[in-house]
């Protein structure tokens, strides 16, 4: 980037507009995405010598009906001055691999059940597809669009039939019945990604229209309409991806950073700018995410905040209930510490935004300006 656009993306940040009461997005990534099957895959590849086990991602599971309902009260049991409940964007990959047929085919070509079918063997867990449709016609999702796989389906291809180490740990993730795992096969991790080493390679426009193509399919088939608003795995896109999102009838970005929400290629970009992963981060997660928050509010920005669904599954984990405890405990302490305080999802952003409306935008003030020249990106 040249410096006279980046000169205008700073002045752009300074004159954006400012929101008229203070607002609170939560968006949530990973509905939707199996991890392990069993959780003592994990012990078992140790044993082989594979490095896992270290991170919390390495456990994750998949969300059950208790889990769903269980934040489903969280979200509905606080409400903003104007009565309405809190909502989370919940962003759904939207297929998961069929691993074991991909290994009776020798994976010849990726084979995934979308999850309005339900999950692949041998997952047990019963189809969910009607539990999200209830939280989204509750208002307590407002679904959003994370891929149609969270990993490179190419690069698990690729990883079956490699000859090296690559493979090696490709093919012990595989008969574990796993994906891929951050800590393991981070070759595969982004859909949209090839990495070896330090480099990492976007896949051709062809390979990246296909993707989304069938994301966007298996979501319409999932909650009877096209997705508005997407985050990629990763939040790895680049320009194509943009361009293949437009042509598709994507309006929204969530991305990770700092800046007023802005527009890239004709799209809405929407930076999270809060960190709250209670499960990842302990106790100090509550008070944290309102320092935070009270710094963007300072600046006239939507509080835009990032927490993973792996924080509300107990499948392989202990600790959800702490993390249940102190969503409601951050909800609230927002609604105490910042007056007028609104409830929004993706698609109040997208609308307040796209017809410029008065009642939620309006000018920054001086202060908000000067706020905006010192706010830190957040750390994701
Ligand atoms: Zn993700």
């Amino acid at each position: 980037m040249g410096v006279a656009s980046r000169l205008k993306g700073v002045i752009d940040n300074l004159r954006a507009a400012a929101t008229v009461r203070p607002v609170m997005v939560l968006q949530s990534d990973d509905w939707g995405r199996v991890g392990a099957p069993d959780p003592m895959a994990i012990e078992r590849l140790r044993e082989k010598g594979h490095p896992v086990g270290e991170s919390a991602w390495d456990f994750y599971g998949l969300e059950d009906a208790a889990d769903l309902h269980a934040l489903a009260d969280v979200l509905r049991g606080v409400t903003d001055e104007e009565g309405r409940h809190s909502c989370m964007t919940a962003n759904f990959v939207m297929a998961n691999p069929d691993i074991r047929r991909m290994v009776a085919e020798d994976f010849r070509e990726f084979r995934a059940v979308a999850i309005n079918e339900g999950f692949p063997a041998p997952w047990v867990q019963p189809p969910l597809i009607e539990e999200y449709r209830r939280l989204a016609t509750a208002g307590v999702f407002y679904p959003g669009l994370h891929g149609y796989t969270h990993f490179s389906p190419e690069g698990m291809l690729r990883g079956w039939h490699d000859s090296g180490k690559f493979g090696n740990r490709m093919r012990a993730l595989i008969a574990e019945d796993v994906p891929y795992l951050a800590s393991l096969t981070p070759e595969i991790n982004f859909a949209l990604l090839d990495r070896s080493g330090q480099s990492e390679r976007f896949a051709d426009r062809a390979t990246q229209a296909q993707w989304v193509k069938l994301g966007i399919d298996a979501f319409r088939a999932a909650f009877d309409r096209t997705p508005v608003t997407t985050c990629a795995p990763g939040y790895r896109c680049n320009d194509v991806t943009y361009e293949v999102w437009k042509e598709h009838g994507i309006r929204l970005v969530q991305t990770a950073g700092g800046r007023a929400i802005h527009r890239h290629h004709g799209l809405l970009v929407v930076e999270r700018n809060v960190r709250f992963e209670p499960h990842l981060d302990g106790a100090s997660a509550v008070a944290a995410a309102l320092r935070r928050m009270a710094e963007v509010v300072e600046c006239g920005f939507p509080a835009v905040v990032v927490t993973h669904s792996i924080n509300y599954v107990r499948r392989h984990r202990v600790g959800v209930d702490q993390s249940l405890r102190a969503l409601a405990e951050f909800l609230e302490g927002a609604l105490a510490r910042f007056p007028g305080l609104r409830f929004a999802h993706d698609g109040d952003i997208l609308h307040a935004y796209e017809t410029n409306d008065e009642d939620w935008l309006r000018p920054p003030t001086a202060a908000q300006v000067r706020h905006r020249g010192v706010l830190r990106p957040s750390v994701q």
